[in-house]
Order: structure tokens, then sequence, then C-alpha cells
């Protein structure tokens, strides 16, 4: 068996350096810097285990959802050690990818997203950390 730890909860909010303080006032944690992945439209920024996302625009599915739900619960993202095993598993299981092939995601982890469609409205990501062992900076 297997048993794939969180990784981290994400948050959709209107603007990183007004909800930075609240998070860092809660948790204790300072807020990471500001990290900005323009391929998935948004800004996000870490306080802790909460990852803090901002859209860069109207137009971008961050900026649909806050339109449609307001600041919230965005995702939730589980670490796993071998990222296309797991998205090959849950594809066999039904579950539908957003993502067939991992991508680059923030604090350059692999991450792949399976769609809210097949999993009951829940966004979920997967997360696999980079190799420890990476050189460079
Ligand atoms: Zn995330």
């Amino acid at each position: 068996m297997f048993s794939y730890p969180l990784d981290h909860v994400a948050v959709a909010v209107t603007s990183l350096e007004e909800a930075c303080p609240l998070f860092q006032l809660v948790a204790g944690d300072p807020c990471s810097p500001v990290e900005e992945l323009p391929a998935q439209g948004v800004r996000v920024l870490f306080v802790g285990s909460v990852e803090l996302v901002e859209p860069l625009g109207q137009d971008t599915p961050v900026g649909r959802f806050l339109q449609r739900r307001g600041q919230g619960l965005h995702h939730i993202a589980y670490r796993v050690p071998d990222l296309p095993e797991a998205l090959s598993r849950l594809k066999e299981e039904g579950l539908e990818l957003i993502d067939e092939t991992p991508r680059l995601g923030s604090r350059g982890h692999q991450v792949a997203f399976l769609h809210p469609r097949s999993t009951g409205g829940f966004l979920i990501e997967l997360v696999q950390a980079e190799s420890p062992t990476r050189t460079g900076s």
C-alpha cells in the first residue's frame, strides 16, 4: 500500500500582499518570496503549508474562480514519490487529468492537476518534490 502525505493547501486571494500578514499572524511562519508562474496565470507565495494564489488577470482560471466563488480554498496538494506513475494509476482508476504529463510548478517542483469534473468538484494537485541532489541554485 501507499500513502501520499499532504504537501500543501492553497487558497485563492485577490492580493498576496494583503493576505500574507493574516496568515503570518495566525501561523507564525514568514511569507516566502513571491513566485510568478505565467504559464498558470498566477503569482504565489507560501506561508508554512499554505499556498496563497493570486491571479495575474481576470481572464485566468484563478481569476474566474475568484469571480465565481470569491476568496477561499482553491486546491489541496499531495506529495507523491513518482508523479508519472501516480498519474497513470489515477487515470486507470477513471479520474480525468488536467495535466497528462507533469509540468513545472512553484518551488521548482513537478506538478499535475486532476480535473474537478471527475472528483466531485475538488481541485487536487499532485506534487513531486525536486530531487534533493539537484545541482545549481
Ligand atoms: Zn498548489
